[in-house]
């Protein structure tokens, strides 16, 4: 079968390989879609640990091709969507229920091969089931909605909240949904991008501003700005230096920022703890989707989430190396690697 192999850092190519076999307790998924990530560019340039050589691609949906022994309430046909992340259960962080912060996680497509590829073989218990109805494209939202929905529960977003969301990309397009789902009555997106914007206001969110023109801070926190005084929840989603040092600005008296952006290892950023301290504000950081996956699953083939937007183009594996390789299109919210393509 054909698999997208990062081979080693910087070196991506789409190879022939054996097709997975199912060991005791596992499924063998046809790959029917995987989104490429940031994080995907990140493992390609070396800004996040791997495990070279190693099939990329984490956020995969496809249907049940065989089962192996000991397999238990799965079956040949089902289309599943899966979570990556798995967690060892034995280390002190899972012994505590944290199993984000598993001593041994172990991730599907960074650590062992993943779904970049015509089939992905992997543990029941990462599987999550989906209605045969649902596009076969949307289950490959569920790993990135799953991360979302942990930030916006980390945010305690409640009814009446109101929520600056920074980065217009797929995570900054699925908090805004989730924030409204939330209770959220006033949520705004700031993005330079006006596709983007528009997309944001169409899909939930109440207001949008461009960072790029005027004073962005007080047109959002000033006394005739759109959430005068700042936002009770600010979720940094653009993985940007720029807006984390940005974000507690955009924060009420004690508001609550959260990062959920993935920022390469390494970089720092400038913070004022006088500032952080004088105005008790909340500072969070959201790490992946301990117990969320299912949630994740139930929103998307509910449709309760739109993901359709979200889908900037399609492509095979052949075109995944250089999508992947490169910087995402201007303009471009999520491309989908789908294997039938070619
Ligand atoms: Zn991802
Ligand atoms: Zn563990």
């Amino acid at each position: 079968m054909k698999a997208v192999r990062l081979e080693a850092t910087g070196r991506l190519a789409l190879r022939e390989v054996e097709r997975p076999h199912p060991g005791l307790g596992e499924l063998l998924i046809r790959v029917e879609a995987c989104g490429i990530c940031g994080t995907d560019r990140h493992l390609f340039l070396g800004e996040f640990p791997s495990r070279p050589p190693v099939t990329l691609g984490h956020e995969f949906t496809g249907v049940i091709e065989q089962v192996g022994d000991g397999v238990h309430g799965f079956r040949i046909g089902m289309r599943i969507t899966g979570d990556p992340n798995i967690a060892c259960d034995r280390c002190p962080e899972c012994r505590r229920g944290r199993v984000n912060l598993c001593h041994n996680l172990q991730a599907i497509g960074i650590h062992r091969d993943g779904g970049f590829a015509e089939y992905v073989c992997i543990p029941q218990q990462q599987a999550y089931e989906l209605p045969d109805t649902l596009d076969p494209l949307h289950g490959a939202f569920c790993e990135p909605l799953a991360c979302c929905i942990h930030g916006v529960d980390l945010a305690e977003i409640r009814t009446g909240s109101s929520v600056v969301v920074l980065g217009g990309g797929v995570i900054g397009l699925l908090v805004v949904q989730l924030a409204r789902l939330a209770g959220a009555t006033n949520i705004v997106l700031v993005t330079r991008s006006e596709e983007k914007r528009a997309l944001a206001e169409r899909l939930g969110a109440t207001a949008s501003a461009d960072p790029s023109t005027g004073d962005i801070m007080a047109r959002v926190t000033a006394a005739d700005g759109l959430l005068p005084g700042g936002a009770d929840v600010v979720i940094e989603c653009a993985g940007v230096a720029e807006t984390i040092e940005q974000a507690p600005s955009f924060a009420r008296r004690g508001g609550t920022v959260v990062i959920l952006g993935v920022m390469p290892q390494g970089v720092k950023v400038a913070l004022e703890p006088f500032d952080l301290l004088f105005r008790e504000i909340r500072l969070l950081s959201s790490f992946i989707n301990p117990f969320t996956h299912a949630r994740a699953a139930d929103l998307v083939a509910s449709g309760t989430i739109k993901v359709e937007p979200l889908i900037s183009r399609r492509i095979g594996l052949e075109e995944a190396v250089e999508a992947i390789s490169n910087p995402a299109r201007k303009g471009e919210i999520r491309a989908l690697v789908v294997p039938a393509i070619g």
